[in-house]
């Protein structure tokens, strides 16, 4: 099958609207370092497109029209948009769903401790990552203390230029003799992942003068404890910007692409619809890197419960419509794929694998050892998805994730498909996958958005 390099199509105006989108999705990388972070942002979007919150709107029990715009948010963490239809929402919503949680290391609930006067926070690590890429480089510090008060603390520490990072060390080479030897998988153990904050003891204190010191810090610069990394949720994550990559800045190189890459087109390709004939949707979700678990993953009620708030506010609400709306809605299940690397081909199917350049890439299915954890979307479907490409000039691809058998890797599609949708896998192809500081091509990102306009208007 003959396809050509997508930048080869462009005209300089595409050329400039490319330069412009992909400034502002590196915005979006910078802004939303965290799951809760990226809801903050898209409340903000949202709400200067005109979405209201739809708690309010329940609270006022207002009617919801067909160009009505609401968000629902979900505990700070997972958000969901909808624009009102035309149709009735029973007869189906076109959705977009990608996720907003990203590979990085946690801090424990206990992890404060000193150590020959270094002071370290211990640490457990999210979703899949290779532990050897995250030392030795700048690391920053997002999350919440929520103190026993009740007041939530945010916390930013290490990406303004004056702040100061912190990091995990690394074994000098020179004394590496017997780690060189391990396999990759434990050249560095995830309970060595201790970041180190500081090391200077404070004047006239006997015992742990560092940690003494650090706590200080924590509570005049920060408002908090000890005891209150208790109830705190802080994410370490790689320092700095998302920039422009390569000499011709044809990519974007940013922490958390997988898979914001996906989530942030959808939510520009949803605020710039303002009518549309069936109801659309964008659900931005937490936790698929572990599984979809929990409140405020795709596997959770809260969906559906939006849905019913919805449906009771434009006044078609049953349990039967409900369950109607849910299974004649289509959907994007939008993820990151893998793109072919020259360097490491040996893992690739070269006709069945994404390339940088080639398009929005739709994986009929995913999963591992067969298939095995796959949302495997219909044939009937993909056709309908094609035309609408097509007709649209949305630059697309199709691809597997690797060779049969070489590994594999699950998305969130099978849980909206278990609620009875169409739905299909499809994203942004990505360099360097889970690794801190990930490359995508701003083509690529480019007819992302294109196809979820598309899509949302077509579907
Ligand atoms: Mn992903
Ligand atoms: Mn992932």
């Amino acid at each position: 099958m003959e396809r050509k390099n997508a930048w080869l199509s462009y005209t300089d105006e595409q050329l400039n609207e490319i330069e412009t989108l992909s400034k502002n999705y590196r915005r979006f990388l910078d802004m939303g370092k965290t799951e809760r972070e990226c809801v903050s942002f898209t409340i903000d979007m949202a709400k200067k497109h005109g979405y209201m919150d739809l708690n309010d709107c329940i609270a006022n029990n207002k009617k919801l029209q067909p160009g009505d715009k609401v968000y629902a948010n979900c505990m700070g963490k997972a958000i969901a948009l909808f624009l009102i239809g035309k149709k009735p929402i029973e007869q189906g919503m076109n959705i977009l769903g990608a996720h907003i949680d990203s590979p990085r290391i946690d801090v424990k609930q206990n992890p404060l401790y000193e150590d020959s006067e270094f002071v370290l926070l211990d640490t457990h690590y999210y979703g899949g990552i290779k532990k050897y890429q995250w030392v030795a480089i700048p690391l920053a510090i997002h999350g919440v203390v929520a103190k026993k008060d009740g007041t939530v603390i945010n916390v930013v520490i290490g990406e303004d230029e004056n702040d100061p990072v912190v990091g995990i060390t690394d074994l000098l080479i020179h004394l590496s003799a017997d780690q060189m030897q391990k396999t990759a998988a434990k050249v560095v153990e995830g309970e060595s992942l201790d970041v180190l904050i500081g090391s200077k003891p404070k004047k006239d204190v006997e015992k742990e003068a560092v940690k003494t010191y650090i706590l200080d810090i924590l509570k005049e610069k920060y408002g908090f404890e000890e005891e209150d990394f208790l109830s705190a949720e802080l994410e370490v994550v790689p320092a700095g910007k998302a920039r422009d990559f390569g000499l011709d800045r044809s990519m974007v190189m940013g922490y958390g692409q997988d898979d914001r890459v996906c989530a942030y087109t959808s939510l520009e390709a949803i605020l710039e619809v303002n009518d549309a004939e069936k109801t659309c949707c964008c659900i931005l979700v937490d936790k698929e890197e572990i599984g979809s678990v929990g409140a405020t993953s795709m596997d959770s009620r809260f969906f559906e419960n939006t849905i019913a708030e919805i449906m009771n506010l434009t006044g078609e609400y049953s349990e039967l419509k409900l369950r109607r709306a849910l299974t004649n809605s289509k959907m994007l299940s939008s993820d990151v794929s893998a793109a072919f690397d020259p360097l490491y081909s040996s893992v690739y199917e070269k006709k069945n694998t994404a390339f940088f350049g080639y398009g929005v890439v739709f994986n009929k299915f995913t999963g591992a050892r067969g298939k095995g954890g796959s949302n495997d979307a219909n044939a009937e479907y993909i056709s309908e998805i094609r035309r609408i490409m097509d007709d649209n000039n949305v630059r697309f691809q199709t691809a597997e994730l690797g060779k049969v058998d070489v590994g594999g890797g699950g998305t969130i599609a099978y849980i909206s498909a278990n609620l009875g949708m169409q739905v299909i896998d499809s994203g942004v192809a990505v360099l360097s996958m889970h690794a801190p500081w990930e490359i995508t091509s701003k083509s690529d990102i480019y007819e992302a958005k294109k196809c979820y306009m598309a899509f949302l208007k077509n579907a």
